[in-house]
């Protein structure tokens, strides 16, 4: 008698997450990636979370989180579970950085910016996997990269690939000034939430690669990709805090919806506009088609 092999099919439920980093409120392009993923989500009858990215004390703005938080329940953007918080996941991230340390894929690095610049690297080539200066007292921590392409097709952008020597280098997954790095911390959270799909800026698609390898190397699924056109002003720069993008409007919801489902490439009926927000939710849920999203990187 042979004995019953267990099944290796697990089927995920749609997971999908809306994390922003608490520097200051959301402007019109964060809230359209979080009216995008929630929609996503909702539209395949699955868990929409909410976690607040507050890796970087410095960047972060007092009272940011919970102006977010509201922001977003006066949108009807309401989430499933407990908010995850970065700032209490540090044990996690120095967890894997161990794992990466046994498999001898980490170093650490003393050069600055300046130095890299000095050599003429576009990248960083690898110069301190040999050893580093010992005499600096800070040093970040980097992750050896392969001489590899990574080929992936975003829902939205369609087929990509990166040579992540190339075009990413050796990356730094602990700062010198001792924060983790954002590539690090993202991927183990998307996995500890058991993320399945991740929509999010067009100006994140870069990062995809080097978040890709860490999956590699921690022996992690990959979610979904897909990469939503950004907002910009009229400089074509990012909506961001950097660009003095003005937080989103609270006047009027229910028409801030009904442009963003419009940019979303969602053809919403005129006479939407008018309704409840919940009306233009509801009708975003049931007509949600990801294909119809602008392939371009910017509105
Ligand atoms: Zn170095």
């Amino acid at each position: 008698m042979t004995a019953q092999k267990p099944s290796s099919i697990s089927v995920s439920m749609p997971t999908g997450r809306f994390a922003p980093s608490p520097t200051g409120p959301l402007h019109y392009g964060s809230l359209l990636a979080a009216v995008a993923s929630y929609l996503n989500i909702r539209a395949q009858n699955g868990t929409w979370l909410v976690r607040i990215d507050d890796l970087d004390p410095p960047r972060e703005m007092a009272g940011a989180a919970s102006d977010i938080l509201h922001t977003l329940e006066s949108f009807g953007l309401h989430w499933d579970r407990d908010i995850v918080y970065q700032s209490r996941r540090l044990r996690a991230y120095d967890e894997a950085l161990k794992m990466l340390q046994k498999k001898e894929l980490i170093y650490p690095c003393s050069c600055s910016r300046k130095d890299i610049v000095k050599r003429g690297e576009s990248v960083y080539a690898g110069h301190c996997r040999n050893g580093h200066n010992t005499a600096q007292k800070h040093y970040a921590i980097r992750i050896k990269v392969p001489q590899q392409t990574l080929s992936w097709s975003d829902m939205i952008q369609g087929p990509q690939s990166a040579s992540l020597f190339q075009d990413y280098g050796d990356f730094i997954v602990r700062r010198a000034d001792g924060l983790h790095a954002y590539h690090l911390a993202v991927v183990l959270d998307d996995a500890n939430q058991g993320i399945t799909e991740s929509i999010r800026g067009a100006d994140l698609l870069p990062s995809t690669s080097a978040q890709m390898y860490l999956q590699q190397v921690l022996d992690i699924k990959p979610p979904q990709y897909a990469h939503i056109p950004v907002a910009v002003n009229s400089f074509g720069e990012k909506l961001s805090k950097q660009s003095g993008a003005a937080p989103v409007s609270m006047r009027d919801p229910a028409r801030t919806l009904f442009k963003m489902l419009r940019d979303l490439g969602q053809q919403p009926p005129h006479d939407l506009e008018t309704c409840s927000i919940f009306d233009i939710l509801h009708w975003g849920e049931k007509n949600w088609d990801l294909q119809k999203i602008s392939a371009g990187k910017t509105l």
